[in-house]
């Protein structure tokens, strides 16, 4: 039988090594936190649940990508799914303007149209285009084959070029754009094939699943135990064992060598250059890596309350301070927040019987500089020049959310919060970059990074090697060992299941 080490247990390395069990690997998956998940963990205070990095996904049915991968590796029937509204999954929330994004690609072209109908010709242009580009992206379609030209030219593309080529009103281009926080990356640098492949699965069906990430990671987990995979906890690698440019296993930081046929990482791939020898790797390959933009941080802010959260029970919130979106997708200072997410736990804490969601959170994106000098601290224990910052920023946060539901100023409880000094401490993405990559064009198409680099029988896998989204760390695990298994065989199974 042969064997195979995985590193890190967040979506892509527990998809990468049950793909990996399901084809008779002996599969041993190491996770340097004492939980599986990475970021789809969440945390509990009394009777709150928090999510930390996973609030919802796109379409689960049967002819979603991410519901036939769910099914594909076993635990789609393990899952209870909670659909938000379909009239209004995603609400965008401008000055003076409330736009409720509805589950399905024609409802959504005809309130955009409805909204603006002055624009409808550019949006149907628009949405042709959205279209078009998401034919792209291979087993999104359920097709093994990509044309790479194709995705490099829709990935060369900016969000706003394609904005600007079809609109005019500045109001209906915020729209189109307003989710931008899913992916990190302002209009003027967003490929316009990312922005279309994220948006595309969240309007097939947007669905929270009851007991959030971990449920998710747990179904995960399990599944590669019953496939006879085995879960390391508490196992950080430090080293990547490469002989003759052929990875042959891995070293724990406790000194343990594991060797394998096979090394997958869901490390980033920054990180993975520290564990590998020096010449590993072509110079170009390592100076691309280190010089690229990091992926922006973020602020998560956790608000337990008395009762159900008014306004945000069953759909995500996107505030926008203005309808300049290049300038939204920013660090907020503490004077400012430019643009929030909020979400709603889809349930209380289960061994408390808190059925109800009475958890709310919000995410800002937050400059790694401003907490960077703590970096050395310990997590827990930081110092409290560092926790007076975090008070002053949740304020200011909370502010921004009271404005727009007062009711909710009354009913809360609790605050806890986390920077992306947290995200860099539990997942080990350098500077806590809350989506891995920068994904920008100059950092796409062409210049996405690898899964495969020039070690032989090592695969990187991960939303840093592809795009964020639990649906990108799948899909990257489809591709990365579909170099091993043979992409055609999994994509046939996807079809068959
Ligand atoms: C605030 C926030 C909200 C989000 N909301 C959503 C959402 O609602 N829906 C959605 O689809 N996506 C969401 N995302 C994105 C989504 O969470 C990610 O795209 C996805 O979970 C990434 O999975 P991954 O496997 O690539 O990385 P990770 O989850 O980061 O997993 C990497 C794992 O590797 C481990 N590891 C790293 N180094 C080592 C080492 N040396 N040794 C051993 N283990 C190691 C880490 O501990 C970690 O467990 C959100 C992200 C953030 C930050």
């Amino acid at each position: 039988m042969k064997t195979a080490v995985v590193i890190g247990s967040g979506m892509s390395g527990l998809c990468a090594g049950l793909l990996l069990a399901m084809h008779d690997y002996k599969v041993t998956l190491v996770e340097q936190h004492s939980r599986p998940g990475g970021l789809l963990q969440r945390f509990y205070r009394k009777a709150w649940a928090f999510d930390t990095g996973f609030h919802y996904c796109g379409g689960v049915a049967h002819e979603d990508i991410l519901g036939r991968i769910l099914r594909h590796l076993g635990v789609h029937d393990r899952l209870t799914f909670l659909p938000l509204d379909e009239d209004g999954f995603d609400r965008l929330r401008f000055p003076g303007l409330e736009f409720r994004v509805p589950v399905g690609v024609d409802r959504y072209r005809a309130r955009l149209k409805d909204t603006f109908p002055h624009e409808a010709t550019g949006i149907d242009a628009f949405v042709d285009a959205l279209e078009g580009a998401v034919e792209t992206y291979g087993l999104c379609q359920f097709n093994a084959h990509i044309d790479r030209e194709r995705l490099f030219e829709v990935e060369r593309m900016s969000l706003r070029a394609v904005l600007d080529a079809h609109l005019r009103d500045p109001t209906a281009k915020a729209v189109l754009a307003g989710q931008g926080f899913l992916y990190g990356v302002p209009p003027s640098e967003a490929p316009f094939g990312l922005h279309a492949v994220i948006l595309h699965h969240f309007l097939c069906g947007a669905t929270r699943i009851r007991g959030g990430g971990e449920a998710l990671a747990n179904a995960l987990s399990q599944r590669l135990g019953e496939l006879g995979g085995t879960l390391r906890l508490r196992s950080k690698v430090r080293q990547v064992l490469v002989d003759d440019l052929e990875a042959t296993g891995v070293v724990l930081a406790s000194g343990e060598e594991i060797r394998a046929d096979l090394v997958i990482s869901s490390m980033h791939p920054r990180t993975l250059l520290d564990c590998i020898p020096k010449t590993a790797v072509r110079k170009v390959y390592r100076n691309r890596v280190r010089e690229q933009r990091p992926g922006l941080a973020c602020m998560g802010i956790y608000v337990g309350l008395d009762g159900p959260p008014q306004g945000l029970a069953n759909c995500n919130v996107f505030r926008h301070r203005s309808y300049d979106l290049d300038d939204a997708i920013r660090g907020i200072s503490e004077t400012e927040v430019p643009l929030y997410f909020a979400t709603a736990a889809a349930e209380g804490r289960p061994s408390r019987g808190a059925a109800p969601s009475n958890a709310v959170m919000v995410n800002v994106l937050l400059d790694y500089e401003r907490v960077e000098a703590w970096r050395g601290s310990q997590s827990g224990r930081r110092p409290p020049e560092y926790m007076a910052l975090k008070r002053r920023l949740e304020g200011v946060v909370l502010e921004a959310l009271f404005e727009d539901f007062p009711a909710l100023r009354s009913q809360v409880m609790r605050v806890e919060s986390s920077t992306g000094l947290t995200n860099e401490f539990y997942t080990g993405v350098p500077r806590g970059a809350m989506y891995g990559h920068y994904h920008c064009v100059g950092q796409m198409g062409r210049y996405r990074p690898s899964q495969i680099i020039r070690i032989r029988h090592f695969v990187q896998v991960g939303q840093a090697v592809f795009t964020p989204g639990i649906l990108g760390a799948a899909l990257s695990a489809y591709y990365g060992t579909g170099w091993v298994l043979g992409l055609e065989t999994l994509l046939q199974e996807l079809k068959d299941c």
